[in-house]
């Protein structure tokens, strides 16, 4: 759960005047940036976890740090609670408002601020959605790896709070393993800047303390991120299985086999029903017991042999069919790079979500 309070801020007794603070608010972002109609207000009272609701007293949405400073400074002198809120995906309510709140909510403030690509490095605002930054760059044959499955309407904002991974988890790392730097607002509106453009910063490694904090320890106003080449080759391999058990010993030999695939993603029969009847992708057969999905990446020369022993693995594991779908991330002959969609499943994750709220 996620609050934040100035340390100095004592919970007020007297009754609050949100009217002075909206007031206050609309100085710094003007009246558009402030957020007080009850029916706008019911937008903001829950994440992707909406089973837990409560209403924001006041949402604002500011487009610089030193804007976030000033609003954090407003509610420490008002003695108000505020929350930090990206795009609002997450599953375990860490943007849900308590009562008397505010919503500091980081959605205009959705500029790439640089990229630089000598370094491998992009400077984003939090409320830049985790997608763009691979479509800022991969015209350039460069990719940003973190990809939890609501990376096209996700921040990386939240995913800093949020440590997000996503299917390349397993051989590229977590959101923390790809955040350099960032520029925060503390909880009494002071504005730090922690790490750097270069990995392994000496002294504290605040950066890695700050990514995983779920909004805990501040707000996020710059972030420094490191972009991937992308691969020469990447192959995916399609596998159905008569039982979970056999796809799931094939995950495993291939892990001790010494092969760490780009993603490995496991679907049980009731999952490929479910993506068929939503989704209707007609490419995984409604009565495998499982699939696997294998996506081998590397130099050419590494994935077309490993891409061999992949496929042998599976065979041994009693895989029924075995397909080479079209690849879903390619170094094009251009050079030009093409981030993988999200799954299909997680598409249909999505479409349940938003069905939900
Ligand atoms: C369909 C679906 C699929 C998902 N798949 C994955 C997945 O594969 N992997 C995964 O890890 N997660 C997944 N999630 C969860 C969620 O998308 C991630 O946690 C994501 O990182 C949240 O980003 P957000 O912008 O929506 O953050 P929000 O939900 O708005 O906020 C999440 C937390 O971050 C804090 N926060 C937001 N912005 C800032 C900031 N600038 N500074 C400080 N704190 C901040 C908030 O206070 C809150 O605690 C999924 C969610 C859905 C709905």
């Amino acid at each position: 759960m996620v609050v934040l309070s100035s340390p100095s801020s004592k919970p007020s007794t007297k009754r609050i005047d949100w009217q002075a603070i909206a007031r206050e608010f609309a100085q710094v972002v003007g009246k558009e940036g402030v957020v007080q109609r009850k029916e706008e207000l019911l937008v903001y009272e829950c994440d992707g976890l909406a089973s837990y609701r409560q209403r924001p007293a006041l949402v604002v949405l500011p487009r610089t740090t030193e804007q976030v400073s000033a609003l954090v400074k407003i509610c420490d002198r008002y003695a108000v609670p505020f929350i930090a809120r990206g795009a609002g995906t997450g599953l375990s309510g860490g943007a849900l408002p308590i009562e008397n709140s505010v919503l500091i909510v980081t959605a205009r403030m959705n500029q790439i601020l640089e990229v630089d690509l000598a370094n491998q490095r992009v400077v984003v605002q939090p409320g830049v959605i985790n997608n763009w930054v691979t479509q800022a760059v991969s015209g350039a044959g460069f990719y940003y790896a973190p990809d939890p499955s609501s990376q096209i309407i996700c921040s990386v904002g939240g995913n800093v709070a949020e440590n997000s991974g996503g299917v390349h988890c397993l051989k590229y790392g977590v959101t923390t393993n790809h955040v350099l730097g960032l520029k925060l607002v503390l909880p009494d509106g002071s504005m730090v800047d922690v790490g750097g453009k270069v990995a392994e910063m000496p002294g504290y490694d605040l950066t890695g303390l700050f990514v995983g904090s779920e909004g805990t320890l501040g707000i996020a106003t710059e972030i420094t991120l490191k972009i991937l080449k992308t691969s020469e080759s990447i192959h995916v391999l399609l596998a159905d299985f008569t039982s979970v058990e056999a796809a799931g010993q094939a995950v495993s030999d291939v892990i001790s086999a010494g092969i760490i695939p780009g993603g490995m993603e496991m679907m049980d029969n009731f999952s490929i029903n479910a993506v068929e009847n939503v989704v209707a992708t007609n490419c995984y057969p409604r009565d495998a017991e499982a699939i696997l999905l294998i996506e081998i990446d590397g130099l050419a020369v590494e994935v077309a042999a490993n891409s061999q022993r992949v496929e042998a693995i599976c065979r041994q594991n009693g895989a029924r069919s075995i397909r080479w779908p079209p690849i879903r991330r390619s170094a094009s002959p251009s050079g030009k790079a093409v981030k993988p969609p999200s799954l299909p499943w997680a598409k249909l994750a999505l479409i349940i979500t938003c069905r939900m709220a």
